[in-house]
């Protein structure tokens, strides 16, 4: 049975390429029918911090990747933060140190950089040249004396190390290039390169996918694996590893972490969709199969999970376009039925003030009129919260964007709403004040009256009374305002 994971370290903000990481990973342990792990990455308490692992968690959870083992929800492997297994990765390495397979190592910062420069200098490689590989009980008790505190390092096999990548495919990496490496620092801290395989390995990890960037690790983790083996530490064999490709940014630059596209939660702010996201991110090194020749672009979830394989995923670097994501997200937006939209936009509009926390009665009802208008002309919530917002402010809040004024509300463009605002002070009495009232009344004054093309006709008494040139369909929004409100509007301005 497969056994996916997911294992961030908590720093910083959650970026995109975690994400696409945790989708790969899921989506496969799903396809797999396996299990997917959530553990926590947080042995440097120097970087990791605790907001950041509530920001994780949130947004597993904000994004609907289930973990049936982690952080949160527990499991037979626990505890799933690694600050927690400390003990663990002690015994392990001292288990490591008694079977002869890593050793103390007591060399100074200053020895090890002048060795370094040395072996630069004469062209050797330049990683720890194994000089405390085999020290004798007694030198290693004359350098204690000296009070030195060793590190502990793995003892590399000198070997070429050879995997076959799911992605890449075979790749060796050439003995000479993975020195003995630190799996314990001097302080007793434990190190990613113990405590990463020491995990997968006790948690039954069997598929490690994972960002090209770590691919250099990969050789000192499976000799890890090997090694554990020999102790008879967890299950015995070495997982199989993918490298997902580099997520590109602008410039083709590799996307990192400190850019603002990078932030997930700021998506989750800027009103995507968890499932536009989802989408999008799976589409960065990863395509449905065509159908017929025909690529679908738009899938849902279900639709990953059923045709995940790890074949189909492209080694090249994916370029995160923002334009695509957001089409991608308004197509996701128009999947949603009405009511679901609404119960989406809910919180966006309760965070800006403009309807309770839970709607009235009334407010409820204006959402479930209002959002029909604008349900097919946007990508992302927050774009609805813009075009709805003169619905939801009085007359006192309501105020009209600068540049559109400017533009519509010339004197030619009083002219249009003064004799709007005459026809349609002439409804609402004696006929129904509804959309297709206004929209005869308007037509007959503007463009049969006046003569004006409706684009010229229409535009000023949209700005006016909706505060935007981006609004919802104008006679439907004008119904909504109300006769007073729309009124109201309209002599405010001329
Ligand atoms: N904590 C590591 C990271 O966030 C995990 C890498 C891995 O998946 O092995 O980079």
């Amino acid at each position: 049975p497969v056994v996916a994971r997911f294992c961030p370290s908590p720093t910083g903000n959650p970026h995109v390429g975690m994400a696409r990481t945790a989708l790969f990973s899921w989506a496969y342990a799903r396809h797999r029918g396996g299990r997917f792990v959530f553990r926590i990455e947080d042995t440097d308490a120097s970087r990791d911090s605790e907001e950041s692992y509530d920001l994780l968690v949130d947004v597993m959870r904000w994004l609907g990747l289930d973990w049936d083992e982690g952080v949160e929800v527990g499991g037979p492997n626990g505890p799933y933060r690694q600050s927690q297994r400390m003990d663990v990765y002690a015994d392990v390495a001292q288990r490591l140190l008694d079977a002869g397979l890593a050793y103390k190592a007591y060399d100074t910062a200053e020895e090890l950089e002048q060795r370094r420069d040395a072996a630069r200098a004469a062209g050797r490689p330049s990683g720890y040249d194994g000089l405390h590989r085999d020290l004798t009980p007694e030198q290693q008790a004359a350098y204690e004396a000296e009070g030195r505190q060793p590190v502990i390092r793995f003892k590399m096999p000198a070997k070429d190390w050879t995997f076959d990548d799911l992605v890449r495919g075979p790749i060796t990496f050439g003995a000479d290039n993975v020195q003995d490496f630190v799996i314990v620092r001097a302080n007793g801290q434990p190190l990613y390169t113990l405590t990463n395989p020491t995990d997968d390995a006790l948690m039954g990890i069997t598929h490690v996918l994972r960002g090209e960037d770590i691919l250099s690790s990969t050789p000192r983790q499976i000799a890890m694996y090997e090694a554990f083996a020999q102790i008879g530490l967890g299950h015995g064999m070495v997982p199989r590893f993918g490298h997902l490709p580099y997520v590109t940014g602008a410039g083709n630059k590799k996307l990192s972490k400190r850019d603002p596209e990078s932030n997930l939660l700021g998506y989750r702010d800027q009103g995507f969709l968890a499932e536009g996201l989802l989408n999008y991110l799976a589409l960065l090194g990863w395509s449905l199969p065509a159908v017929d020749g025909v690529e679908k672009d738009v899938f849902t979830l279900e639709e990953m999970v059923q045709a995940f394989e790890i074949s189909r995923v492209n080694p090249n670097p994916a370029r995160f376009d923002l334009k695509k994501c957001e089409a991608i997200n308004g197509d996701h937006v128009r999947l949603l039925s009405d009511e679901e939209l609404r119960s989406r936009l809910v919180p966006f509009f309760v965070a800006e003030g403009l309807v309770q926390d839970p709607p009235t009665e009334s407010e409820a009802a204006m959402l479930a009129a209002a959002v029909p208008l604008v349900h097919e002309r946007m990508a992302l919530l927050t774009e609805a919260v813009a075009m709805l917002r003169f619905l939801f402010v009085d007359d006192a809040t309501f105020t009209i964007d600068e540049a559109d004024a400017a533009k519509q509300l010339d004197e030619k463009g009083l002219d249009v709403v003064r004799a709007a605002l005459a026809a349609l002070e002439s409804i609402g009495s004696t006929v129904e004040w509804s959309t297709p009232t206004i929209e005869g009344a308007l037509r007959v004054a503007l463009i049969d009256d006046l003569g004006l093309k409706p684009r010229v006709a229409f535009g000023p008494v949209r700005v006016a009374a909706t505060g935007s040139r981006i609004s919802p369909p104008l006679f439907e929004s004008l119904e909504l305002l109300g006769r007073k409100r729309t009124l109201a509007r309209l002599r405010a301005v001329v």
